[in-house]
Parts: structure tokens; C-alpha cells; sequence
């Protein structure tokens, strides 16, 4: 997977990028608890506290067509890369 390749630095850039495209919190599954979204992303991964699936705005993140994710629920079901290895 292209996560494993990137520099730390490239992770840190690339996670901020993902944080700042991040419509999580305008879902109707999001839980306002602190966290900021970007659940899809492999080092952030599941949420801490969203546990009901009530849909999954994901597929309208520009961050979806950004890096052609092809999963949702990121916050229950785990980041990109868990999913496609499961
Ligand atoms: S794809 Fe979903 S989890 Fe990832 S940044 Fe967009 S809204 Fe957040
Ligand atoms: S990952 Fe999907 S379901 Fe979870 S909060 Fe983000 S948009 Fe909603």
C-alpha cells in the first residue's frame, strides 16, 4: 500500500492534507467528541466514540476522489487500508 513508502514527514503532510478535506463532521453518524475526522486515513483509523452507522458522507469528501478510497465508515469499520486488507 502507497502509505507504507511515505517518509514520516510525508505522512504528517499528507494526514493534515486529509484532516483539512475532511467532511466527517457534517455526517450524520459524527459524534462531536474531540476527535477531527480523517478516519480513512491509516495512521488516525476508527473512531473512539462513533459506534452507529446513520450514513456516511465519505463518498461526497473530496478526499475520497483525491485518493480513490474505495471503502466508507472509516470511523467504525477502520481507515482505507484496514478495510482493503481485511
Ligand atoms: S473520506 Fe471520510 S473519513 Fe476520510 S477525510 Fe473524507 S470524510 Fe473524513
Ligand atoms: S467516516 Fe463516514 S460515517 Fe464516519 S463520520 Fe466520517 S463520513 Fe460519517
Amino acid at each position: 500500500m502507497e502509505g507504507t513508502q511515505m517518509s514520516p514527514e510525508e505522512m504528517e503532510q499528507r494526514r493534515n492534507m486529509v484532516l483539512q478535506m475532511c467532511v466527517c463532521p457534517s455526517c450524520p453518524s459524527w459524534v462531536e467528541c474531540g476527535e477531527k475526522g480523517g478516519y480513512c486515513f491509516p495512521t488516525i483509523g476508527k473512531s473512539g466514540c462513533i459506534t452507529e452507522e446513520k450514513g456516511c458522507t465519505c463518498p461526497g469528501c473530496p478526499a475520497t476522489a483525491k485518493m480513490g478510497l474505495k471503502h466508507t465508515y472509516f470511523c467504525t469499520k477502520g481507515s482505507e487500508m484496514e478495510q482493503s486488507s481485511a
